[in-house]
């Protein structure tokens, strides 16, 4: 892998503190300029989120409302069916997403939930898009299993459970 030298990991205090005093103006240029220097200045990455699994989660998260134990308006809804997850990615695809995102509300799901979220992340990838996803506590076999099936990015939160 190439190292950008670019790219400082040798910071010191005196020189963050500098950086966080400076008027907002200065900063937002110095922000802008470092962005075109590696990035297309204007290139956004777009993506898409579903709600793969709705609801009814054991965990307590007090801020979230797809926990059990409390009352909100959402209707709880099983794992969808992978077909339906296709569709809603060939949509956002269609609008211009070049990433899917699937959240699932569970606290800790079961090996048999994640073979399904892997043919989920093998069906996305194949119409070439970038994959990603949030499932509350996995394990390490979990997680190796999600990366071995071809998954892009994750949020799988190991100490809190929480997800959203
Ligand atoms: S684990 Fe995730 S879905 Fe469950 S209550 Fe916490 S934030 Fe919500």
């Amino acid at each position: 892998m190439s190292v950008n030298p670019a790219i400082r990991h040798d910071w010191q205090l005196d020189e963050v503190q500098a950086l966080y005093a400076l008027p907002f103006n200065d900063l937002l240029f110095k922000a802008q300029s470092t962005h075109r220097a590696h990035f297309d200045a204007n290139e956004i990455q777009i993506s898409s989120l579903l709600s793969i699994k709705t609801g009814s989660c054991s965990e307590d998260c007090g801020y979230c409302p797809q926990s059990a134990r409390y009352d909100s308006d959402i209707t709880p809804e099983a794992l969808m069916p992978i077909d339906k997850v296709l569709q809603a990615a060939q949509a956002a695809k269609n609008q211009g997403a070049s990433r899917f995102c699937m959240g699932a509300a569970w606290r800790k799901p079961k090996d048999k939930d994640i073979e399904r979220v892997v043919e989920m992340v093998q069906g996305v990838k194949a119409m070439g898009l970038e994959t990603c996803v949030t499932l509350g506590m996995l394990t390490d076999e979990q997680t190796l299993r999600l990366k071995d099936g071809g998954l892009d990015y994750s949020r799988p939160i190991r100490y809190t459970g929480a997800c959203a």
